[in-house]
Order: C-alpha cells, then structure tokens, then sequence
C-alpha cells in the first residue's frame, strides 16, 4: 500500500490557493476543519471554495454507471463486475449480436 501523502498539507495549499480571493478574510467562521492537529477555520468563501473542490473531484476508476443494472463497478473494459453487461458502443453490438444469436437459437427453424 502506498504512503498517504500529508492530508494537511495538501488543505494548506488549497487554502493558500483561495484565500488570496477571500473578499473577507477576518469574516466569521463559517466551518472548522480538523486533520490531525491541523485545525483550519474557513470563512464562509473558504468553506464554499472547499465544497466546490470536493463536488468537482472524479475518481480516476470511475466510469460511470451499468446501463443495465446501475452498478458503478465498471472495469477499464467497461465491463460490469456486478451484471457482467458491457457498455459503450462496443457493448451495445455485443449485446445485440448476443440477442440476435440466442433468437436464432430458439427458432423453429433453426
Ligand atoms: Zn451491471
């Protein structure tokens, strides 16, 4: 497992990052972070550049969600670990020539 980089620093340099922009930097506080013994206290700009930050944030393993059962267990194939589905375009033809293949195996005539 990999070392964690410093989770306070990280908020130091966010924070560096927006305060220049902090129209009322000696303004109440809105909300108080605390990560260890670092203990931040945010205006109401700071607080909302955070949650801002945290809403934009995409894991890197995220692909977005199973077209068929809403699972967000994708694999780098776009294959669904949970319904075995594969999406994107690559899959729709999959699943079509599936459905195509199986329709000819249940036929009358075949
Ligand atoms: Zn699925």
């Amino acid at each position: 497992m990999s070392r964690i980089p410093d989770l306070a620093a990280a908020l130091e340099r966010f924070l560096e990052r927006v305060e220049p922009y902090d129209t009322a930097p000696d303004g109440a506080v809105a909300a108080t972070v605390q990560l260890g013994r670092r203990r931040a206290d945010l205006t109401d700009r700071t607080a909302r550049a955070l949650i801002a930050a945290l809403d934009a944030y995409t894991d890197p393993d995220d692909r977005g969600r199973c077209a068929s059962c809403g699972s967000r267990r994708l694999d780098t194939s776009l294959a669904c670990q949970d319904c075995g589905r594969v999406g994107g375009i690559f899959g729709e033809t999959l699943a079509a020539r599936a459905e195509q293949i199986q329709s000819w195996g249940t036929s009358p005539t075949s």
